[in-house]
C-alpha cells in the first residue's frame, strides 16, 4: 500500500532521467536502431548496475528493443521494488535473476544465458516470499524458459553476490556450532541487512525467538519485531510482557544497532546455557522493534554520505560529527513520530478537576484520525493495543538521560515545568533502574546535551527538560497498562563504526537488568466465585490515580515501588475486593496477590462514575471512519480500478497507462 509513493518517485525518476526520445522534427538525431545488428552496449538498466558483467544487449531476452522500452515495462517496475515488497527478503538475489533475463550478459557480440541450477536454486528458496504476499513466481524467471544448462553453456548471475556473503557469514552469522558472539563484528546495518540478521536469529534460535511484522513504514520496509520467550507466538498466563523500541527518529542510530546486537547475543547466550539470559527468557515475553523508523534511517545514511563527502572536499576534520544533522529524524512523509501519537496528556489535565477522575486507557478522540497519522504510528498504536506489555523503553540519542512521562508540561505556557504522573515514584525507578546500571550515565561528568541542569543523576521528567504533545511514552501510560521510559544513548546520534563495540559496553548491562524490572511490584489473577477469569477488570492502588486492567485470562501486572500498599480490584456487576500489600525492598520477583470477586449489585455512587468515566465501548473505537486508510491508501487509485478490489494490495502499482495489465503477477490468473 505504502508502496505507492515509492513507485510513483520511481516512475519520476525513470521520465527524468530517460534521454531525449526520438523526434522525427530533429533529423539526425534518430538512427533505425531496429535493422542493425544488435551489439554489445555498455549502457546498464540502473536496477541491474551491480551485475557481474558491464555489457549486454538489445533486444533482450524478453524482445525489449530498448533501453528505454525496457524501463518502461512491468518486469522492470517489478525488479525496481522487488526488495521493498518481499521486506528485504532475497535480496538481491531475484532481482538480478531478473536482471541476468532483462539485461543479458553480452560478450562478443552474442547473448550469454544465465544458468538454470541457479535459477532453480533461488525459486527454491524464495517462492515462499512469494506466496506470502499472494504473487506469482514472475513468468520471465521461469527456469525452464529463459535459463539453460552447463553443457549450453551458461553463466552464474550471482556469481559476484556468493563471494559477499561467504564474507557476511564469517563475521559470525551462521557460525555453528560455536555460537560464541565475540565474532560478531560492530556496524551499522541497513535495513534488509537487519531484517535478515533477525530471520536467521529466528532461525538459529527457533525454540524460544519468533520474528512478526507489525506492518510497514511509508516507503514499505517491513517494520519487524523480533520475539524472546519460553514459549513464542503466545501469552503465558502471569508471564509480564515487554519491549524495546529503537530509533523512531532515523538518524539517531545508536538504538537500533543495540538492539540488532541485543537480540543476537540473548538468541547465542541462550544456546550457550547462560543462566541470566534463561531466566529471563523463561519468566519474560519480550518484543524487540529494533527500528520503528527505517525510511528515516535510510534518508540519514545518505545524508552522511553528502556530508563525509564535502568534508573531504575541504580536507577538514578527519571525522566531522553529524549531532547537528536533522537529516533522517522524521519518517518518509517528514512526519515526527514522536510527535504523532494521539495527546492524551492534555485529556488528562482537562479532566483533573473531576471526582474520581482516570489516567489510563483514555479513550484516542475520533478528531485525532483526521490529522495526518504515519503508517510507523498507526502500525504501532495497534501493536501496543494487542498485547498486555507492562514496561517498555523507547531509544534515542543525542543526549544521555532517562527521561519519564509526562512529556507535555501541565502548564501550556511553561515549557520546562515539572509535570510528574501520578505513578512519578515507580517512573523514577525505573529511569534510575537503567541508568545506574548504564557504565557512566548517572555520573555527573558523563552528561552532555540540552538535559543538563534540569537532570538528576542521569534522569528527568520528560516536560520539565523540554515540553511537548504527541509524545510515545505519555500515550503507552495514558492508553494502555504499559509504563515507556525514554533512553537518550549518547551525545552523537550516528556514532562511527568503530564507537559502536563501546556503545554496546555501556548499555548492555543496563538493557538486561531493564528487562528484569518488569518483574518488580506485584501481579496476580482476578477470578469470579465459579473460577472464570474476570477480563478487564480494575486494579486500583490507593493514592495512585492510574488504574491497571486485567487481561484476556483475569492476569494483571502492577509496577509498584517498596512499600505498604492498599490494593482494589473491581468490575462492573462485581463487589469490590480490597487486599494490604507490603512489598519489601529488594524483592526481584513480583508478588503474588490475587482476588477472588463476588457478584453484587450495581453500588449506588456508579451512577455518578459514569460522568467521568467514558462511555462504554469508546476505548475500542480505533481509527472508526476509516481515516487512516484513506489518507494512506489514497482510495483515488482503488475507485479508478474497481477491479482491484479483489485483487491483491500491491495489484493497482503494477497498473501503467497503456500498457496491457501484468495478469502474470496474479496467483490465480
Ligand atoms: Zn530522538
Amino acid at each position: 500500500m505504502s508502496i505507492m509513493l515509492l513507485i510513483l518517485l520511481q516512475l519520476l525518476v525513470l521520465v527524468s532521467c530517460a534521454p531525449p526520445r526520438c523526434d522525427p522534427g530533429f533529423r539526425g538525431q534518430c538512427k533505425p536502431t531496429v535493422e542493425e545488428k544488435p551489439k554489445c552496449t555498455d549502457v546498464m538498466l540502473s536496477y541491474c548496475d551491480d551485475m557481474p558483467y558491464t555489457q549486454n544487449m538489445f533486444p533482450n531476452i524478453l524482445n525489449h528493443k530498448t533501453r528505454e522500452d525496457a524501463e518502461g515495462s512491468a518486469e522492470y517496475l517489478l525488479l525496481s521494488v522487488l526488495e521493498a515488497l518481499l521486506g528485504g527478503e532475497c535480496n538481491p538475489d531475484v532481482r538480478m535473476l531478473g536482471c541476468s533475463v532483462m539485461a543479458p550478459r553480452c560478450e562478443k557480440e552474442k547473448v550469454l544465458k544465465p544458468c538454470r541450477t541457479t535459477c532453480e536454486a533461488v525459486r527454491k528458496r524464495c517462492s515462499h516470499a512469494f506466496d506470502r504476499i499472494e504473487m506469482a513466481w514472475p513468468y520471465f524467471l521461469e527456469c525452464d524458459r529463459f535459463f539453460v544448462s552447463d553443457e549450453e553453456g551458461c553463466y552464474d548471475p550471482l556469481e559476484g553476490l556468493r563471494a559477499e556473503q561467504n564474507e557476511e557469514e564469517v563475521d559470525g552469522m551462521e557460525t555453528p556450532p560455536e555460537y560464541r558472539d565475540d565474532t560478531i563484528k560492530f556496524n551499522h546495518h541497513t535495513n534488509a541487512q537487519m531484517i535478515s540478521i533477525l530471520k536467521k536469529t529466528e532461525e538459529k534460535c527457533e525454540d524460544i525467538a519468533r520474528t512478526y511484522s507489525i506492518g510497514r513504514s511509508i516507503e514499505g520496509t517491513e517494520l519487524l519485531v523480533i520475539e524472546f520467550s519460553s514459549n513464542p507466538g503466545e501469552h503465558e498466563l502471569l508471564e509480564p510482557e515487554m519491549k524495546y523500541v529503537g530509533s523512531m527518529h532515523g538518524n539517531e542510530v545508536l538504538g537500533r544497532e543495540l538492539l540488532i546486537l541485543l537480540a543476537r547475543h540473548m538468541c547465542s547466550e541462550y544456546l550457550l546455557g547462560n543462566e541470566r539470559i534463561q531466566t529471563i527468557i523463561n519468566t519474560t515475553r519480550i518484543h524487540i522493534l529494533p527500528c520503528m523508523n527505517p525510511d528515516g534511517h535510510d534518508l540519514a545514511v545518505s545524508g552522511l554520505q553528502d556530508n563525509n563527502y564535502s568534508e573531504d572536499e575541504e580536507g577538514e576534520e578527519e571525522r566531522p560529527r553529524y549531532d547537528s544533522s536533522h537529516v533522517g529524524q522524521n519518517n518518509a512523509q517528514n512526519i515526527d513520530l514522536n510527535r504523532n501519537f494521539p495527546d492524551l496528556t492534555s485529556i488528562a489535565y482537562s479532566r483533573r478537576r473531576q471526582r474520581r477522575y482516570r489516567t489510563d486507557h483514555i479513550p484516542i478522540p475520533d478528531s485525532y484520525w483526521f490529522g495526518k497519522v504515519a503508517p510507523e504510528t498507526y502500525a504501532v498504536m495497534k501493536w501496543i493495543r494487542s498485547i498486555p506489555f507492562v514496561l517498555s523503553a523507547n531509544f534515542h540519542g543525542g543526549d544521555l538521560v532517562v527521561s519519564y512521562p509526562y512529556d507535555l508540561s501541565k502548564h501550556p505556557l511553561q515549557r520546562n515545568m515539572l509535570s510528574p504522573t501520578p505513578d512519578a515514584k515507580v517512573f523514577k525507578l525505573l529511569a534510575r533502574t537503567y541508568a545506574n546500571a548504564h557504565e557512566s550515565m548517572s555520573t555527573s561528568s558523563a552528561r552532555c546535551g540540552s538535559s543538563h541542569g534540569v537532570s538528576e543523576k542521569g534522569t528527568v521528567n520528560g516536560a520539565q527538560w523540554s515540553s511537548f504533545a504527541g509524545s510515545m511514552q505519555d500515550f503507552n501510560y495514558l492508553h494502555t497498562n504499559c509504563f515507556e521510559v525514554t533512553v537518550e544513548l549518547g551525545c552523537e546520534k550516528f556514532p562511527a563504526e568503530d564507537e559502536l563495540f563501546q556503545g554496546w559496553h555501556e548499555n548492555f548491562e543496563a538493557l538486561l537488568t531493564f528487562m528484569e524490572a518488569a518483574h518488580r511490584g506485584i501481579k496476580g489473577i482476578v477470578k469470579d466465585e465459579d473460577g472464570n477469569a474476570v477480563k478487564g477488570a480494575q486494579i486500583s492502588v490507593r493514592g495512585i490515580r492510574h488504574d491497571v486492567t486485567t487481561a484476556k485470562n483475569g492476569d494483571y501486572w502492577r509496577l509498584l515501588t517498596p512499600g505498604v500498599h492498599i490494593v482494589t480490584a473491581s468490575a462492573p456487576g462485581y463487589a469490590k475486593a480490597i487486599k494490604k500489600v507490603h512489598l519489601p525492598g529488594h524483592m526481584h520477583t513480583a508478588g503474588r496477590v490475587d482476588f477472588l470477586l463476588k457478584k453484587a449489585e450495581l453500588e449506588p455512587d456508579n451512577q455518578q462514575e459514569e460522568d467521568s468515566i467514558p462511555p462504554v465501548g469508546s476505548y475500542d473505537r480505533f481509527d472508526p471512519y476509516n481515516q487512516y486508510e484513506r489518507y494512506t491508501l489514497m482510495a483515488d487509485v482503488t475507485q479508478n480500478h474497481p477491479e482491484s478490489a479483489k485483487k491483491p494490495w500491491w495489484w493497482s502499482y503494477f497498473i501503467l497507462p497503456e500498457s496491457p495489465e501484468p495478469t502474470w503477477l496474479l496467483k490465480h490468473h
